[in-house]
């Protein structure tokens, strides 16, 4: 079980670690509880309530049976008693939400959160049968944040005074502090929750709360890799890259942090650890402000995206089009994930996920349509599905011969590539190639910087001791 696994890492790491837990709600193959909450939640506001007291007797007995494997006799009644109350509350809240018919993004995250609290209780009870003085915190007691429901962001001063006020004291006395991700609360006491995936972001915010030596994530994988070793097998860890990279590489797909999630550690410069909770012997990926630099060290794709052109002759010099291009995709809140002109600024290249593409086609059709009328702008047509590869590393800047490198590889596995850009950072290269290209593309490109035998640094299993680590 997950949670067996989670208990044990952190009981090893408390042996030579001062540590602060943040965790996150279970889930099961087939029940996800943070879903199964929104969803019920949903239900009820739309008067199906029919199936919700199954759901939510189906997740109790996951959390109990849960709690049945983990922890000791004497810890048992006690946690089952506490996950009882929690689901009675969630039931309670359920018949509000489908009396009112109106489900408010404050009721939401009040449903939402309550996985993280029984998930919270059901560790800390597990280590204190192993005889680790741990203890369950809600967040709600340390994070304070504004009161935008569903997507609050943390007022830091407040959360700073109240984190250290509430755990340093626990820390110093060799308690484990086991607390909730994703929730928090107003100033005025009012429970929200961070996002979805929120549970980083609670984590990130407390380390910088609480000035901690590293924040680690605990994932299910090796840490940051040079590619997808589904699509490469000769993939492989990246043990040091630095926080720029990191954010290169999560706006493409890899399986990295959000730069949003972990601004608070990176404005205060604490390192981050990715490491893989089904592997905890692996060193995974150390995460700094500076990285030896290598030159290329990942290549990613974002499949399913949909490369958008207007075009036409009429562009030359016609001021403003790229303004109006722009605006319209964001009036229908496309997400951009790439841009191209070229200098004869006879079309603009627009990629956006494919989900995103024909609301953003639509809307460009309709901005232009007078343009059209006119034969400035000829048309405004869509290629899909296509694939953006990015090619990403901060010791790209400055080296010349790597774009040879990228499109030398892509020419001699007879790749097309449709569309490229690089921004002036140089940190990273993107093309677009067709969806059927993506795999290859990938591996060529891995296999010219010889991704996986340049890696020489390696990063110990061997950590600092430290104070606080989340
Ligand atoms: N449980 C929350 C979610 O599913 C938060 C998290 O898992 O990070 O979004
Ligand atoms: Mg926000």
């Amino acid at each position: 079980m997950l949670i067996q696994r989670v208990v044990e890492i952190i009981a090893t790491t408390a042996r030579t670690h001062q540590v602060v837990v943040v965790i996150s709600a279970m889930n099961a193959p087939d029940l996800r509880t943070t879903n199964s909450l929104i969803h019920a939640a949903q239900q009820a506001a739309d008067g199906n309530s029919d199936g919700l007291t199954t759901l939510i007797h189906d997740l109790l007995r996951m959390h109990v049976q849960a709690a049945r494997e983990l922890t000791s006799p004497d810890q048992g009644p006690a946690l089952e008693q506490e996950l009882a109350t929690i689901f009675t509350y969630v039931d309670d809240l359920l018949q509000s939400i489908e009396i009112l018919g109106e489900l408010t993004p404050r009721a939401l995250d009040r449903i939402s959160g309550q996985g993280e609290r029984c998930n919270a209780r059901l560790v800390a009870a597990a280590l204190r049968g192993m005889n680790i003085t741990a203890e369950a915190i809600d967040a709600t007691e340390l994070i304070v944040t504004d009161e935008q429901y569903g997507d609050a962001d943390p007022l830091m001063d407040l959360t700073r005074d109240r984190s250290q006020q509430r755990l340093l004291p626990m820390i110093e006395a060799g308690h484990i502090p086991i607390v909730t991700g994703f929730i928090a609360a107003t100033e005025k006491g009012v429970m929200t929750t961070l996002g979805r995936g929120g549970s980083d972001y609670s984590c990130a915010i407390l380390g910088a709360a609480l000035d901690a030596d590293e924040v680690w994530f605990w994932k299910e994988i090796d840490g940051v890799m040079t590619a997808d070793p589904r699509i490469v097998p000769e993939a492989h860890t990246i043990p040091h890259i630095s926080y720029t990279e990191m954010a290169e590489l999560s706006y493409y797909g890899a399986n990295v942090l959000h730069p949003r999630t972990v601004y608070p550690v990176v404005q205060r410069a604490i390192p981050i650890r990715i490491l893989n909770t089904f592997n905890p012997g692996h060193p995974g990926t150390i995460i700094t402000a500076d990285a030896p630099s290598g030159s290329v060290r990942a290549v990613t794709a974002i499949r399913n995206a949909s490369l958008i052109t207007v075009a036409g002759p009429g562009m030359l010099g016609l001021t403003g089009a790229a303004a109006r291009i722009f605006a319209a995709v964001a009036r229908v809140k496309a997400n951009t994930l790439l841009i191209t002109q070229g200098s004869s600024e006879q079309n603009v290249c627009l990629a956006v996920p494919q989900a995103d593409a024909t609301v953003a086609v639509n809307e460009l059709r309709h901005e232009f349509s007078r343009d059209i009328a006119h034969h400035h702008v000829e048309h405004v047509s869509v290629l899909e599905p296509v694939v953006i590869i990015a090619v990403v590393g901060s010791g790209m800047r400055g080296t010349p011969g790597i774009a040879g490198r990228v499109f030398g590889a892509l020419g001699q596995a007879g790749i097309n590539v449709i569309a490229i850009a690089q921004g002036s950072t140089e940190y990273n290269i993107s093309l677009v190639v067709a969806d059927d290209d993506a795999h290859k593309a990938v591996q060529v490109i891995h296999q010219a910087f010889a991704l996986t035998n340049t890696e020489s640094e390696t990063v110990g299993r061997c950590l600092p001791q430290g104070r606080n680590k989340p």
